[in-house]
This record gives C-alpha cells, sequence and structure tokens, in this order.
C-alpha cells in the first residue's frame, strides 16, 4: 500500500538513483573532456610555435610557397601522404584508416596586402611583389596562420589514435583564398579525382565577432554571395571650358553611382540582404580636361540567388540607362570579373555537429548565429555536391570582447591592420572542435 510516508520514500529512493545516474554520466563525460583537453593541450605548444613562425613569414595569395612547404613537411612527418602543387601551392593530405567516410578538413594558406600594426613580438615586418609588380606589405590579418597550425595539431592528433576512428582523412592547405580563386584551382587540377571523394567538407574561420572560447554555429546560408564588376562608362572627351561639346562621363558615374544605391532601398524586398558598393571610381587626369571614360569597381553582395540574380539585373538596366540618359557614344562595358557563391551549412549535418560541438566544448560555448555579410570560396567545395559545415570560431579576447561590447564599439575586424585573435583559447578551441568533429564523421557507421 502506498502511504504519504511511502510515497515520500520512494520519490527520495528515485531522486537518489536518478543522482547517481546522473552523476555517473557526468563523470564519465567529465573523464572524456579531461582526455580531449589533454590531449589539446599536448599538441599546443607546437601549434603555437608554428602560428609564430607562419604570422612572422606570411606569403600574398597564390604565392604561398614556404606555407605550403611548411604545411606539407608537417604534416608527412605525422604520417600522412602528402601531394604538393595542386591548383598552384595547394597541398592535399591523406590518412587511410581502414574502412568508412572520407571526410575533408581545409585550411587557408595566404595573407594579405595590409601593414601589420598590432605591435605584436612577431608581427609581420614583410613586403613583397604583387601580381601587379607592386611592392606590397603582407599580413596574416585574416587568421589563416591560425587555421594552418590548428589543423596541423589535428592532425597529428588524428595520426596518434588512430584507434578512435576509421576511414579516410583527407587534409588540404587552399591557397589563394583571399581572391577566391584557390578552391576551384583545386578541384580544376583534380582535387576530387586524383584523390578519394569526401562524403563531406569541413572548415572553420577565426574572427573578432565572438570571444576566444565560443565558437558560432549557422545552418543553411553561412555567408554571402560575391560579385565583383568593373564598369566602364564611356563619354566623348574635351576642353573642361566647353562641356556643351562633350559628353562628361564623370557626371554619368556620378548619376549612376547615387541611382544604384535606389536598388538595396527601392527595389529589394525590405528584409532580404543586398549591398551594392562602389569601392572605387577612376576618371580623369586633370581639372580642365573632360575625359572620355570612367571606370567603377563595385563590390555586391547578397544570400539569395533570387535576390543576386534581381541585384545583378537592375546594375545593369541603371547603368545602361545612365548612359543612355547622357548621350552617351557607346553602351557601358560591365564585366563581372570575379564571382563566389555562398556558403551554404547542410543543415543536418549541421544539426548534428551542433550537438557534437555542444558535448566537447561545452553547450555555453556554442551559439547559434545568423549569416555574415562576407564571403568564401569553400562554397567551390559544396558546389560540387559535398555536403559541407564550416564553423566561426571565436578570437576576441573575452575581456576586451566584453569592453567594446557594454561601450557599443566594435574590435578590430578581418583584413584590418590591428587584428589579432587571442591565440591561446582560441586554438585550443579549434583544436577540440576539429578534433571532436572529425572522430564523430569517422566513427563506425558515423552519424
Ligand atoms: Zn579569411
Ligand atoms: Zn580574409
Amino acid at each position: 500500500m502506498l502511504t504519504a510516508k511511502n510515497l515520500a520514500t520512494s520519490i527520495s529512493g528515485l531522486a537518489l538513483v536518478s543522482w547517481g545516474l546522473a552523476h555517473a554520466q557526468l563523470a564519465t563525460a567529465a573523464t572524456a573532456a579531461t582526455a580531449a583537453t589533454a590531449e589539446v593541450d599536448a599538441a599546443y605548444p607546437k601549434a603555437y610555435a608554428l602560428y609564430v613562425d607562419l604570422h612572422e613569414h606570411p606569403e600574398l595569395s597564390g604565392y604561398e610557397t614556404r606555407t605550403a612547404a611548411k604545411l606539407a613537411a608537417e604534416l608527412r612527418a605525422v604520417g600522412y601522404t602528402v601531394t604538393e602543387h595542386v591548383g598552384g601551392t595547394g597541398v592535399v593530405a591523406v590518412l587511410k584508416n581502414g574502412p568508412g567516410k572520407t571526410v575533408m578538413l581545409r585550411t587557408e594558406l595566404d595573407a594579405l596586402p595590409v601593414e601589420e600594426q598590432t605591435g605584436l613580438t612577431f608581427a609581420s615586418k614583410v613586403h613583397a611583389k604583387d601580381s601587379a609588380g607592386r611592392d606590397v606589405p603582407v599580413g596574416h590579418m585574416c587568421g589563416h596562420d591560425l587555421h594552418i597550425s590548428a589543423l596541423v595539431a589535428t592532425a597529428g592528433i588524428m595520426a596518434h589514435t588512430r584507434d578512435s576512428w576509421h576511414g579516410t582523412l583527407i587534409l588540404i592547405g587552399q591557397p589563394a583564398e583571399e581572391t577566391i580563386s584557390g578552391a576551384s584551382g583545386m578541384v580544376h587540377d583534380g582535387l576530387f579525382t586524383r584523390f578519394p571523394r569526401p562524403d563531406v567538407a569541413l572548415a572553420l574561420h577565426v574572427s573578432n565577432e565572438l570571444p576566444a572560447g565560443k565558437v558560432g554555429v549557422t545552418s543553411g546560408i553561412y555567408d554571402s554571395n560575391a560579385d565583383s564588376l568593373r564598369i566602364t562608362i564611356y563619354g566623348k572627351g574635351g576642353h573642361g571650358s566647353a562641356p556643351h561639346l562633350t559628353v562628361d562621363p564623370i557626371v554619368t558615374a556620378a548619376r549612376t553611382i547615387l541611382a544604384l544605391q535606389t536598388i538595396a532601398s527601392r527595389e529589394v524586398m525590405p528584409g532580404d540582404f543586398a549591398v551594392v558598393t562602389v569601392g572605387y571610381i577612376n576618371a580623369g587626369t586633370k581639372n580642365n580636361i573632360i575625359p572620355d571614360r570612367a571606370e567603377l569597381g563595385l563590390t555586391v553582395r547578397t544570400y539569395k540567388p533570387e535576390v543576386r540574380k534581381q541585384v545583378l539585373e537592375a546594375i545593369t538596366r541603371i547603368t545602361n540607362g545612365e548612359a543612355q540618359a547622357s548621350g552617351a557614344p557607346k553602351t557601358p562595358t560591365i564585366d563581372r570579373y570575379e564571382a563566389a557563391d555562398a556558403v551554404y551549412n547542410d543543415p543536418a549535418l549541421t544539426q548534428h555537429l551542433h550537438a557534437v560541438l555542444d558535448n566537447a566544448l561545452d553547450k555555453d560555448n556554442v551559439v547559434a548565429q545568423g549569416p555574415i555579410t562576407a564571403s568564401e570560396d569553400f562554397s567551390v567545395y559544396v558546389g560540387q555536391g559535398i555536403p559541407g559545415f564550416y564553423l566561426s570560431l571565436g578570437g576576441a579576447d573575452p575581456q576586451k570582447y566584453e569592453l567594446a561590447r557594454a561601450a557599443g564599439t566594435h574590435l578590430p575586424s578581418n583584413h584590418s591592420p590591428l587584428f589579432a585573435p587571442d591565440v591561446d583559447p582560441a586554438m585550443h578551441t579549434a583544436i577540440a572542435a576539429e578534433v571532436a568533429m572529425l572522430r564523430d564523421q569517422l566513427k563506425a557507421g558515423g552519424g
């Protein structure tokens, strides 16, 4: 018979049993977490030394020879079969470990033509010739040095714990991400035909958008479609004192620039993301000469393919319309010289890996996020029909991050001369996240 007293006893008994269970589970999780932390801690000093070395020796897009050679040597040393010069300076490292899935993890290799001003003891002082032959400063101001170092540490851990997974692991060092040409270069050079074709592709990127120690997870569209346009508007040149004898392309260009701003504000549905930025205008040589042409350089960013199409068509319509309205002797030329598709995070894979990261890094350190406005050529791999997951890695010093948030300001973004991630916690988190995701994907019957 169940009396009130009995009931109370049973409930407390049940509570005790469930507390015991929870405690046992926690203890198992804690042991696993401690082991994971220990292997990351053990790999960190070497990874940090590599980071400092790479940071001091940045290389421009397409010229990553030293960086690629270093990466290749590190991966070879821990047992990977390494092929160099894939799509230029690209590196492909394969580790076969029995039957199972094939999983690819990617890092970029390149740095930027930016003069570093971080004041770090190992700040870059490097200058190099760019593709146009100009002398430019070079700095790792996008954090790709951190990605390479974390990937090398991950490579070592995976190679040394082959009993924890099975399948084929492919690590790639991709050149020329900043010029959104390296991924297609590697694909065209046989990345998915000369080497095992991946079932899943993974990558991450550090930024100051999150404090170091945290990661951001985005399902679906992760970043923007990017289109680079070069527009040449034609006029009729002449003397600056006699505009009536000319068609002034500078005035046409000015009207065009303002009219282009109505695309996002008046044509695209409110709430749909669209950016039309005119990043440069080149025209003329002297104040009293009306030139015969003006050149505009644009970057166009969108998320949805239909909005991308709408914006590009509107740019053509407005540019041609303004030229016609000015009496231009010739239709403008519009050259779309670079294009990158938005990175798409496979929703099922994302949901699955979100739970894996919750487990590996602690729930509080995994944040669900909306898409970012930047662009990336990781989309090329996804475009080949390979489900992808691209993770945001927190890089901000947590204290500075909180201070900036309280003050309503922002820490220096990627590409800023001041961009300097908080390497220790960011790299620990990167390695832990990579290892957890790879082991999950490469486990028996991997989800
Ligand atoms: Zn980057
Ligand atoms: Zn970048």
